[in-house]
């Protein structure tokens, strides 16, 4: 018997970041913060402390641009933004004046008066009730800390240290932390703090190391070396687990391996059901370097371009028109002859940017999307021209997000067509039979779908948005992600009311939201008359693989017994049974919570 079986299993429930199970041995990581003491200096002192101060920040600056660049290389322009974020609060003019006024005035250490005024900044962001603040004092906490081991001159504690085949625990992680992350190092990650939205959870999606967040006491209950098991699915994590949770894991995965092989053993085979009706599976890509997993997985089109990643990239300034032409030409392009569905810009709820200003006290109900568009012409024309001269160069649908009325519809179709006109009569080369459509995610939209229908060429229905609406659940809001239930049967009838509005007005109705690319729902969603689902491209040959073992019959059942039931929870029972046999799984042959790891909202 090992040590570890000693020690008795504690169970900590957090939230669900990033799929997959793996366990380990802990390796605890406190990012200790210096001891910053306060002395008096003398006048003749005072250049000598600005220089060293200037020497850290050039030394911090040189180090962020080159955990930029790594970032960049290893997963992605997006990912590496935030390092942008934080080269432009190192030039803070309120931080850097307020200490070397501190220096002059109150002649102590210059270490002393970074840190004071670096503290002030960062209580004052934490402490305002707003998540872009909260992530802004997580930015200047993050550019302190390495500041002031440059002034002090100690040396940081990195992640790239982390012993082979560890989990990797702490109270947070900053980007510069998570920045030295090697996957074939770490098995997998937990933190204290965030929710699924947090940057924690955003890298460690996109690096596909399992992750649980938000678990409030893991750092303090997990010793170095203890045994942890995460399962990234449920959002659960093991503290020494006993043998019969590691029993019910192995099975898991043992079943969770199966289904993979046979999944990838049809990954490129024909899309059409048992009953050889067609399927349209297509993705959702945030620019050109998401393309060649849209190429791996057999993507049919580019569902969803969300083009908020060439504005995220300069969150302090709007992309000119020649910069955001290229960034979509590279998507629309590389597609070719695939069709793009280019969403406009939908900056604004939980991605800041300097277009919109302050987010206001609720940003996901607030300036965002659309209504920034509308406002701001200059902004939505520069964008409109950039798209349709990328339009040469592919086959490009437009949509607008975030339509509440049909009054923003028209007049986003009026400003698009004044441009298309403008661009014509110049005679700039754009595509040819450009279709224009709406997102239906606001509930307004999904009510008034019929009259929507009649001004546009096709809907996409963004769940995501929609289900947070409908429930009045913030979606990036960890404490509540559990009311986050798109089996609540009102989600239901609003989808299935949608895409009846659409059929009655003859345009073509996609799903784009997270449900169109989850196991549990994509049968019900194909069921209900969507004529194509638009996914992550990682979720095709899953979602590939249960469509091609199905019937129209067996879909037109399943629809009847989930609207006969109220139930979320038997609704729910009945979604995952259906994935559950087509997926091949045995049922009642491993325990519930195991099918249920199959959705991500579970949690
Ligand atoms: C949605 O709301 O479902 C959607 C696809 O858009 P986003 O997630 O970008 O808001
Ligand atoms: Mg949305």
């Amino acid at each position: 018997m090992d040590q570890v079986s000693l020690k008795s299993e504690i169970l900590i429930k957090g939230v669900a970041a990033a799929p997959g199970v793996a366990s380990g041995a802990a390796f605890v990581f406190h990012q200790s913060s210096p001891n910053v003491l306060c002395y008096p200096i003398e006048e003749e002192s005072i250049s000598a402390e600005k220089a060293r101060f200037e020497d850290a920040l050039l030394a911090t600056r040189r180090e962020i641009s080159a955990l930029r660049d790594t970032v960049a290389g290893r997963l992605g322009e997006k990912e590496a933004a935030i390092f942008d974020a934080h080269l432009l609060a190192l030039d803070d003019p309120a931080l850097i004046d307020e200490t070397l006024r501190m220096l002059h005035e109150e002649k102590c250490n210059v270490a002393y008066c970074f840190f004071s005024t670096a503290e002030k900044f960062i209580n004052f962001f934490s402490n305002l009730d707003d998540e872009y603040f909260k992530a802004r004092a997580g930015d200047v906490r993050d550019i302190t800390q390495r500041i002031l081991h440059h002034l002090l001159g100690l040396s940081r504690t990195a992640l790239s240290d982390v012993m082979d085949d560890r989990i990797i625990v702490a109270n947070d992680l900053t980007p510069s932390d998570t920045a030295g992350v090697e996957k074939k190092r770490v098995l997998a990650i937990v933190t204290d703090e965030g929710n699924r939205t947090s940057h924690t959870a955003i890298m460690s999606r996109a690096l596909r190391i399992p992750a649980v967040v938000g678990l409030i006491v893991a750092s303090k209950k997990i010793e170095p070396g203890d045994e942890v098991l995460v399962d990234g699915y449920e959002g659960v994590v093991y503290v020494n687990p006993s043998e019969e949770t590691r029993y019910r894991y192995g099975l898991l995965k043992k079943e969770r391996d199966a289904a993979h092989r046979r999944m990838m053993r049809e990954a490129d085979q024909p899309d059409l059901t048992l009953d050889e009706k067609p399927f349209v599976l297509s993705a959702n890509v945030n620019s050109a370097e998401d393309m060649a997993s849209v190429r791996e997985n057999r993507a049919n089109g580019i569902g969803l371009f969300r083009t908020e990643g060439v504005f995220l990239k300069t969150p302090w300034q709007t992309p000119g028109e020649d910069t955001q032409f290229e960034y979509y030409k590279a998507v629309i392009a590389a597609a070719k002859p695939a069709f793009v569905v280019v969403r406009t810009l939908d900056i604004g709820g939980d991605k800041p940017h300097v277009v919109h200003g302050a987010p206001g006290a609720n940003p996901f109900m607030g300036f965002r999307a659309i209504r920034i568009c509308l406002e701001n012409k200059a902004v939505f024309r520069t964008q409109l021209r950039a798209i349709l001269r990328a339009s040469a160069f592919g086959n490009v649908k437009i949509m607008f997000p975030m339509i509440s009325s049909l009054d923003e519809l028209v007049q986003a179709r009026e400003f698009y067509g004044r441009v298309l006109d403008e661009l014509r009569e110049t005679n700039v080369p754009v595509g040819e039979n450009i279709d224009v459509g709406a997102m239906i995610e606001i509930p307004s939209a999904a009510i008034m779908a019929d009259n929507l229908a009649q001004h546009c060429d096709f809907f996409s229905i963004g769940t995501n948005d929609l289900v947070q609406y409908l429930l009045a659940v913030d979606r990036g809001n960890g404490r509540i992600a559990h009311l986050y239930e798109p089996c609540n049967p009102a989600v239901l009838r609003t989808l299935r009311d949608v895409i009846d509005a659409a059929k009655q007005r003859k345009i073509p109705v996609s799903v784009c939201g997270e449900m169109a690319g989850d196991p549990m729902f994509a049968p019900l969603l194909i069921a209900l008359g969507a004529d194509a689902l638009s996914m992550s491209s990682a979720a095709i040959p899953g979602i590939r693989y249960l469509l091609r073992h199905v019937t129209t019959g067996k879909l037109e059942t399943l629809k009847d017994d989930v609207f006969s039931e109220t139930n979320p929870v038997e609704i729910k029972k009945i979604l995952l049974d259906f994935s559950a046999r087509l997926m091949g799984h045995v049922p009642g042959g491993a325990p519930a919570r195991a099918l249920e790891t199959t959705t991500p909202f579970s949690r």
